[in-house]
């Protein structure tokens, strides 16, 4: 009965269970055994299933949007908060201790577990926001999540305003940072050039103008002392090249939007006027 469990990803109606050859003693039993436990009348789950999964089933449907894309290790930029729940287009809410759940009817029929990538994508194109979508796009693409096929479905189901999001994607976007950074520099007209290998200097996350290196730092070089000597290393390397660069962390990206656009804006004017003079 369990192997029937975690091949329905933990999560199972007392008729699936019955319709696999179970009998109502085998449940009961399991349940005393601590097995498996009862989310709701009739549906049943595995105790290493997904808590979050769990809230879904007792909801009444599965794991959707932003908090499935989370579930599916894609980067999402708004903090966890309430619960997304897919119920289909015709599930019904079960009410449930503590429920904050946030309903999404989009057509399909729902079971339990976690929604599949591109839906969720499609999903949180219509409640999370551009940054969002784009940023879960663009790690979902990176971490080769999402095939041709899926991205062109993905661009057809989203609505209209966000085909252009879809348009500006690239796979190579090493983490939600730098997807976050291109989309609010191109919306001011910049564009970037990603992943540039520069010799004498490595490969650098972005070029402006040609001339403006952009290093986008992730959370986990913070405080490394070798990491830090590294980037001063390849600062100087480049500034022999002629090349300025700035570099942004997770806070200033993310909490301190308009200090990296004025260093950008400010930095490009001053290459700009350094050209003409
Ligand atoms: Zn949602
Ligand atoms: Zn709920």
């Amino acid at each position: 009965m369990t192997d029937l469990m975690h091949r329905h990803g933990g999560v199972v109606r007392t008729r699936a269970l019955v319709a696999a050859g179970a009998h109502h003693r085998d449940i009961t039993r399991a349940i005393r055994g601590e097995a498996v436990l009862r989310v709701r009348e009739g549906v049943y789950a595995l105790p290493s299933t997904d808590p979050h999964v769990m809230t879904a089933a007792s909801h009444g449907g599965e794991l959707a949007c932003v908090s499935a894309l989370r579930a599916l290790g894609v980067w999402v930029l708004d903090p966890p908060g309430r619960p997304h729940v897919w119920l289909g287009t015709k599930g019904r809410v079960h009410a449930h201790g503590g429920c904050r759940c946030i309903d999404h009817h989009d057509a399909g029929h729902a079971t339990f577990g976690v929604t599949g990538l591109s839906l969720a994508l499609v999903q949180a194109s219509r409640c999370a926001g551009e940054e969002c979508f784009f940023v879960a796009y663009e790690s979902a693409w990176n971490k080769g999540l999402i095939d041709r096929a899926e991205r062109d479905w993905i661009r057809r189901s989203v609505p209209a305003r966000y085909k252009r999001l879809v348009d500006l994607a690239r796979a190579d976007a090493d983490s939600g940072l730098e997807s976050l950074l291109r989309l609010r520099l191109s919306r001011l007209g910049i564009a970037l050039d990603c992943q540039v290998s520069i010799a004498g200097v490595g490969r650098v996350d972005f070029v402006a103008a040609g001339r403006l290196i952009i290093e986008v730092d992730g959370e986990q070089n913070h405080g490394s002392a070798s990491h830090r000597h590294k980037d001063l290393v390849r600062d100087a390397a480049a500034a022999a090249l002629g090349y300025a660069t700035l570099r942004f962390d997770y806070a200033l990206v993310v909490h301190d939007w308009p200090t990296v656009e004025r260093a950008v804006l400010a930095r490009l004017q001053a290459l700009r006027g350094a050209v003409v003079g």
